[in-house]
């Protein structure tokens, strides 16, 4: 599997460190709020289990699924509901854990469903933010790391969805998506 990865952009430890300092950021402004966090399927999944283990207020979990990208490299713009939530979101301080934002379409469509829905607030934490790819006008809240604009795997992040449980997030070498 490490023969297919080109670059490693963020070791593991890079990762931790970096989230030790989100999540201790994350609990000072959530400390009275007990928010919602909402894990978006299923790239944030490792990301957002690291984190909420390193936050030490009262916070709910809860998933959704959307999907945008369809296992290639490039999405198709369309975004669609393909797991709802359990919880009522009405009233809610909500976060949002992403693995990365792109044209920042996906992000988009959340914000939109959940204000529908009437949280209190709405606020997001992307482990990477990739601000070239941005297509729509809309940011997040907490970001781990800025990225190029490559195409990234690991550590949540997919192809065709292998390399997740990959420790690291890198560089897919271009040769993997071209055959
Ligand atoms: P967007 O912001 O373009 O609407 O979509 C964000 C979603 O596209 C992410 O949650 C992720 O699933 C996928 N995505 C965007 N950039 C990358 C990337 O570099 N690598 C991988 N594996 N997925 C990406
Ligand atoms: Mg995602
Ligand atoms: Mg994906």
């Amino acid at each position: 599997m490490n023969n297919d990865i080109e670059r490693v952009l963020y070791s593991r430890e890079m990762i931790v460190e970096r989230m030790n300092k989100l999540a201790a950021q994350l609990s000072t402004d959530y400390q009275d709020k007990r928010p919602l966090v909402i894990s978006v399927l299923t790239g944030a999944v490792l990301f957002t289990v690291d984190m909420i283990e390193r936050m030490d207020i009262k916070l709910q979990l809860d998933f959704i699924d959307v999907s945008s990208y369809y296992g290639g490299t490039h999405s198709t713009g369309e975004v669609k509901l393909v797991q709802d939530l359990n919880s009522e979101v009405q009233g809610r301080h909500v976060l949002i854990m992403e693995d990365i934002v792109d044209m920042g379409r996906t992000l988009k469509f959340l914000v939109d469903l959940l204000k529908e829905r009437g949280a209190a607030s709405i606020k997001v934490c992307s482990l990477l933010d990739k601000p070239e790819g941005r297509k729509v006008d809309i940011k997040a809240d907490y970001v781990g790391f800025n990225v190029p604009n490559e195409f990234l795997v690991g550590y949540g992040l997919d192809y065709k969805g292998f390399y997740r449980n990959l420790p690291y997030v890198g560089i897919l070498k271009p040769a993997i998506y071209e055959n």
